[in-house]
């Protein structure tokens, strides 16, 4: 029966889906590494693993299966499902939906922690902080400890909580991550070791939890022999899809599921390694079949199935310049005669209207826009594209940059829901407390310190002092919190009621409230998908929505839309046709003043990553001009630029060169001296040849 689930595969993908299993015994076998290029049927072949898995017996609630992003996640469990679905028929459905143990590290962890905390001391009542919230937090203690106001030159919030996430993650000490990652830091050690053991204390006191604190935590868990051994009793298969990209933690957290390496499998790619920065570390998928005796078993897969083959020529030109790599070169059999573009443009404004122009010729050729992507370097690069795509009305959905959560209208009011379900969480409670008229932070700090003192916090808030200028909304807000405490309207209803408090405030503050009010009500759908608050909070923390064209939240799914993504959160995937902007020195690779040379390197897998999510059409765009954030220097400026180093002048055979001549639209028709005139009917021909 599980004959059919193998049917499509090549004899390496067979052999890895196969490996451990006899017919009808799926019981955990020894430790497999899966280890091979871009788009070689990696995380098809774990979803047939997993599948023929089931199919031989093994039971899905005791599948642990862990991806890069929840998407990856839900999108390897209908993966399963389908294959399933040709062997095993209407069941498959009830097999997959059994699959609950599919997310990423962080999700996984917050759920085990939820349970094990109390065994190593810590409240499972933890709220999570996303990245924002733990900057803030952040600054609160850099405030308490003066380091901001007297020392101008101190380090920024993100960059602090990046030096710490580095130090977490990767175990290391923190003079050596300063002197390796940050050295325009490296004056502050001392400082920087009061703020963190200040921040710690604080993520303590409030019992919050940011996101390294998921993994770190997750990992003391399983140092407890006897609380490991029950978690990795749990489960009797652990997959890992991208394992490239894992860091120390990961990496001890899965060893210490099962230390002998029965029924795991890890899936990755040494050349798309591109996390170092949040001290993920290649070493994990090199050194993994070394950890056990017998060593791992490795399956290597060689055919590609995703690229033509003049972009795969193209991107495996671009690899083999690498100074180390341990995955071979690929072949494929689609053929075809277009090779990757490499299309010059004056300037940004000049880049978003070409794209634009050839994402609109592509879909009257009949590709639809969900198959087309637009990828760039940092989430910011898109601006000009993102104006250009609203003036033509083109919709889009962005991944990896602003999401639906970083919307202030969505943060406030989901603030007052964290407020009640965690009292202590002061960066909740001074977002709440601020939005009232008449309340400053002098005034909020003075109830959140009276609510500190109480036993029932939450009860306290009604004898806090009233903040002698918020008038009216004071009261209103002790009724708002009495209600939600007292559960009266019950889970999802009592986000209306949030936002029924929240509304005014929404009016007051915001010009544009009716798009925003929309959004708001958009929340009240999603929050219905979810069991309780808690769940709610905490899985949209980790894994929100990703932000529409519109910032109505969550991508209408039936509607066609363009595809706009960071290289980083763009892993995985595939589309027809790729557009990557900015391929330039000084953004592929970025920062060339303080790049170590294994900063380069990572930079030249990114732009292996983003040319390998190619189907059949890629081009990559160089701009003369681009508009530079550059942190090291604090400075925004336009710098003249030259195509990227990673393709020198002997690539260049591989690529067709073409030049967009036409400026922007808007420079295009600027009648003399006056305002800009769009006229969005015009199109200014371009030249692609
Ligand atoms: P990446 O490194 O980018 O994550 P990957 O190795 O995980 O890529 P997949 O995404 O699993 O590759 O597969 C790439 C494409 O190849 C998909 O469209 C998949 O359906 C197709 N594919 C994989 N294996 C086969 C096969 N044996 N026959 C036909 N198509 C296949
Ligand atoms: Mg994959």
């Amino acid at each position: 029966m599980s004959l059919a689930v193998l049917d499509d595969l090549n004899p390496q993908q067979r052999r890895a889906v196969e490996h451990g299993v006899r017919d009808g015994d799926a019981s955990p076998g020894p430790p497999l590494l899966v280890i091979a290029g871009a788009g070689s049927g990696k995380t098809n072949t774990l979803a047939h693993r997993v599948a023929h898995l089931i199919a031989n017996g093994a039971d899905p609630y005791r599948i642990l299966l862990m991806t890069f992003s929840r998407r990856a996640a839900s999108e390897m469990t209908g993966r399963v499902e389908r294959i399933a679905r040709r062997t095993m028929g209407e069941g498959a459905r009830v097999m997959a939906a059994g699959l609950t143990w599919a997310g990423t590290f962080h999700a996984v962890g917050a759920r085990m922690l939820r349970e094990y905390a109390p065994q190593i001391g810590l409240d499972p009542d933890f709220s999570i902080h996303d990245r924002e919230d733990s900057a803030d937090l952040l600054n609160l203690v850099r405030h308490e400890l003066g380091f901001s106001k007297t020392r101008n030159r101190f380090p920024t919030k993100a960059t602090c909580l990046a030096v710490y996430s580095r130090c977490v993650n990767s175990g290391a000490p923190l003079e050596e991550v300063l002197a390796s990652a940050f050295p325009w830091c490296a004056e502050w050690p001392e400082e920087l070791r009061q703020l963190f053991a200040g921040y710690v204390e604080a993520k303590q006191r409030q019992n919050v939890l940011d996101y390294d604190d998921l993994l770190l935590y997750w990992a003391q868990t399983m140092a407890v022999p006897e609380l490991a051994a029950e978690i990795g009793g749990r489960f009797d298969h652990v997959l890992v899809d991208e394992y490239q990209d894992t860091n120390r933690l990961q990496a001890d957290i899965l060893l210490a599921l099962k230390p002998d390496g029965s029924g795991l499998t890890v899936v990755g790619d040494d050349a798309q390694s591109i996390y170092a920065f949040r001290a993920a570390t290649v070493r994990n998928i090199l050194d993994f079949p070394g950890h056990f005796d017998p060593p791992a078993a490795i399956v290597t897969l060689d055919r590609n199935y995703r690229s033509t083959r003049p972009i795969l020529d193209a991107a495996n030109a671009v690899i083999d310049l690498a100074a180390e790599r341990f995955t071979k070169n690929l072949w494929t059999d689609r053929d075809a005669a277009g090779r990757p573009r490499l299309v010059t443009v004056r300037d940004e404004q000049g880049q978003a209207y070409c794209v634009v122009e050839r994402v609109l010729e592509n879909r009257e050729a009949g590709i639809p826009l969900k198959q087309q992507a637009v990828l760039f370097r940092t989430s910011h690069h898109s601006g000009p594209l993102e104006v250009e795509l609203t003036r033509r009305n083109i919709p889009f959905v962005k991944f990896g940059g602003l999401k639906f959560l970083d919307s202030a209208h969505v943060k406030d009011l989901l603030a007052l829901l964290r407020f009640v379900e965690n009292p202590r969480d002061r960066v909740a409670g001074f977002r709440v407390l601020l939005l009232m008229p008449g309340v400053g932070p002098t005034a909020a700090q003075r109830v959140l310190d009276h609510m500190a003192d109480a036993a029932d916090p939450l009860a306290a808030v009604a004898t806090a002092p009233a903040p002698p200028r918020a008038g009216g909304a004071w009261p209103d807000f002790l009724a708002a919190v009495a209600d939600l405490y007292a559960g009266r309207s019950g889970w999802p209803a009592e986000l209306e009621r949030a936002r029924l408090w929240y509304e005014p405030h929404l009016e007051r503050l915001h010009e544009d409230s009716t798009v925003r009010h929309a959004d708001l009500i958009q929340l009240e759908q999603i929050a219905a998908g979810y069991p309780s608050r808690e769940r709610f909070l905490t899985e949209l923390t980790l894994d929100p929505p990703d932000a529409t064209s519109d910032q109505a939240g969550v991508p209408l799914l039936d509607e066609d839309y363009l595809i706009l993504s960071t290289i980083h959160s763009a892993k995985g995937q595939e589309w027809s046709s790729v557009f990557v902007l900015n391929v330039v020195d000084g953004c592929i690779p970025s920062d060339l003043g303080t790049g170590t040379s294994a900063d380069i390197e990572e930079e030249r897998r990114l732009l292996y990553v983003a040319m390998t999510r190619a189907k059949e059409d890629l081009s990559l765009i160089v701009p003369h001009r681009f508009f530079t954030h550059n942190q090291a220097a604090r400075g925004d400026r336009h710098v003249y630029a030259s195509r990227t180093r990673f393709i020198p002048k002997a690539l260049l055979g591989l690529f067709e060169a073409t030049t967009w001549l036409a400026a922007s639209a808007a420079s295009a028709t600027r009648p003399a001296g006056g305002a800009v005139r769009v006229d969005v009917g015009a199109r200014v021909r371009g030249m692609w040849r």
